[in-house]
């Protein structure tokens, strides 16, 4: 009997477009103005600096340093100061309304009902937890934030191991059995199926849909949140 539902978000409860059309490009424009608005803030400083460390710069300025960043976010590097400071441009365009983070209707609907219903729902994202908090309760739909029990990032380890599932399991002191994990990404169902939890493929793609619909699978496989069956007794 499923006792918790675990998801994913890009591709799952929201479009995959959304990161990389509208937040990597926002903050990509609108590096250098953060950062000569705010280059005073102590956190900005602090990750300003050690973008200075690692290219070697004794002498820098927000042009010097923006330039880094935006070829940095174009090699699509993650390093840790260009995700901090992709993090603050994101909160202040968030909170000034500039955009709102989208989620498919039928996920909107669905995690309400079973919010409503009393199932506990947990996100797990490669996004830093960070990230998610900001990115639900800034979407579409209003602030979500109260629909969710929890949230995990990659700090419990990589989406496509099952041991990261094991350890959400344990963390939420339920047999993995009891959990049903919804994704688009099939190396990542595959791992939470490996650790024991009931898994959702869910296809967006109408014409993938409809080509995988009806390949054996271990995954209960849907187009959206509404043919979603949590009646899967194992
Ligand atoms: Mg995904």
């Amino acid at each position: 009997m499923i006792k918790t539902i675990l998801t994913d978000i890009e591709g799952t409860t929201s479009s995959i477009n959304f990161v990389h059309d509208v937040l990597f490009p926002y903050a990509y424009n609108k590096m250098e103005d953060f950062l000569r608005k705010n280059w005073h803030n102590p956190l900005v400083q602090n990750a300003v600096s050690q973008v200075a460390e690692l290219e070697k710069l004794s002498d820098y300025n927000p042009e010097i340093i923006t330039s880094i960043l935006q070829g940095w976010i174009k090699q699509d590097r993650k390093i840790t100061p260009l995700k901090d400071l992709q993090g603050m441009i994101w909160e202040e365009g968030y909170k000034n309304g500039e955009f709102q983070s989208h989620v498919y209707q039928d996920a909107y609907e669905k995690l309400t009902q079973w919010h409503q219903q009393n199932i506990p729902i947990y996100v797990y994202s490669s996004g830093s937890v960070q990230a998610q908090k900001l990115f639900f309760s800034h979407t579409i739909f209003g602030d979500l934030l109260y629909l969710f029990s929890g949230f995990f990032d990659t700090n419990i380890g990589s989406k496509k191991e099952a041991q990261s599932y094991q350890k959400i399991a344990q963390s939420l002191h339920l047999p993995p059995q009891e959990i049903i994990f919804l994704s688009d990404v099939l190396a990542e169902l595959d791992s939470a199926s490996a650790a024991g939890m009931q898994t959702v493929w869910v296809i967006r793609d109408s014409s993938s849909f409809s080509q995988n619909q009806n390949t054996p699978s271990p995954h209960q496989i849907v187009p959206d949140f509404y043919h979603i069956s949590l009646l899967l007794s194992p």
